[in-house]
């Protein structure tokens, strides 16, 4: 039997923390040994501390119910006691690089949810189908710092899982894109727990998503760069114009995406053939935690819906459908994933088999 890395997740009491939980049961890989909160919950067990506040569909798992939630501030209560931690922590940008960098430099792995880290030139904010190759930076993250076994890995935004791949998928067939104008409507769990107001988000739609035009606009450009020396540089070539919505729904970020081409332009039935056939690096690594087919492409036309189609491939694929042409630019389609899943703890359990599968942690 192979023996199972040890797993603290940093968080573990909030929305992305209780999801990691969720689906690091019976993982083959990791096992869950150590949680740690903020100090409201430190000392408690894990069962009292997220009592009426478990938002997953199943129970808490034996392993983990009666385990002492930590402090996560203090970073000497991990050490020895786990082989990497993954952090889905809500506090300030500034101190939680700091708190990310201390777990680094006590030999502690780090894989993040937070966006505190997504703009250090050599951190990577890796999408395991795209820029899987990323990781290979860590090697300078690690001279900069003087870390020997710690670094830092970040995944990108929630929203953007919805259709980056997809996009990539056109890019890596040979088709140059010039510009991407989209319009996102996003789920309450993204904004943690307890979230928005009920009165703010029943019946409504706010406009506005503190942050997340920005985040959606930056970070592709980030993810399509390339390892130049010691840095992560952007491909700014790429001009992105979003809108972002907070809506209610429960789970489930759905984005409507206009395309332009370079002066290559593929046909809808090409387009659909790239995806449908799209694999990349943790499908031919048989990653545990990767989706058969990352990319599916729905022809009903009124297809795909959050509730409905989130938990395709156990919440880890991109549903696509409703690709048209569009009369300003290219095309149009729908793009939706599963924003807690694949846009946070599922996407940061990937990345994290994508590591281990490559020899960065041991
Ligand atoms: P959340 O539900 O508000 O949970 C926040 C977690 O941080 C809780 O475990 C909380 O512990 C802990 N915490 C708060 N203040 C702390 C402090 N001073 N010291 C130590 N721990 C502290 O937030 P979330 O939605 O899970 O998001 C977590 C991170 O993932 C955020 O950075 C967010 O931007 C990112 N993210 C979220 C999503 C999503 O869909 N929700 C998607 C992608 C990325 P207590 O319970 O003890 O307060």
């Amino acid at each position: 039997m192979v023996k199972k890395l040890r797993v603290g997740i940093l968080g573990a009491t909030g929305m992305v923390g209780q999801n990691y939980i969720q689906l690091l049961d019976n993982h083959p890989w990791f096992e869950v040994v150590y949680v740690a909160a903020s100090p409201s919950s430190a000392g408690k067990k894990y069962s009292d501390a997220v009592q009426g506040k478990w938002q997953m569909s199943k129970s808490i798992p034996s392993n983990v119910k009666d385990l002492i939630v930590k402090d996560a501030n203090k970073v000497n209560d991990a050490k020895g006691k786990v082989d990497f931690v993954f952090s889905a922590l809500e506090i300030d940008k500034e101190l939680t690089r700091a708190l990310e960098d201390e777990y680094a430099k006590n030999d502690i792995p780090v894989i993040s949810n937070a966006s505190a880290h997504r703009g250090t030139y050599d951190v990577p904010m890796i999408i395991p189908e795209i820029n899987h190759n990323h990781i290979e930076i860590i090697k300078s993250q690690q001279k900069r710092h003087g870390w020997k076994k710690g670094f830092v890995v970040v995944k990108p935004n929630c929203s953007i899982q919805s259709y980056l791949t997809p996009v990539y998928s056109l890019i890596n067939a040979g088709y140059e894109i010039k510009r991407i104008f989209i319009t996102t409507m996003q789920a309450v769990s993204g904004a943690g727990y307890p979230g928005v107001a009920s009165l703010d988000i029943i019946d409504n739609v706010v406009p506005l998503i503190k942050g997340e035009e920005e985040k959606t606009e930056n970070e592709p450009q980030k993810i399509f760069g390339k390892i130049i020396g010691d840095k992560i540089v952007s491909d700014t070539s790429i001009k992105i114009s979003a809108h972002c919505n907070r809506v209610p729904v429960i789970d489930g970020h759905t984005a409507c995406v206009s395309l332009e081409f370079g002066s290559k332009k593929p046909s809808i039935d090409e387009i659909k053939k790239i995806w449908k056939n799209f694999k990349s690096v943790p499908q031919e690594l048989n990653l545990p935690f990767a989706p058969t087919n990352p990319i599916v492409y729905m022809e009903e036309e009124n297809r795909p819906q959050p509730r409905k189609d989130r938990d395709l491939h156990k919440g880890m694929a991109v549903s696509v459908g409703r690709l048209r042409v569009c009369n300003v630019f290219d095309i149009r389609f729908v793009g939706l994933s599963h924003n807690t899943i694949r846009g946070a703890a599922g996407g940061g359990i990937l990345n994290a088999e994508l590591l281990k599968a490559k020899g960065y942690l041991k």
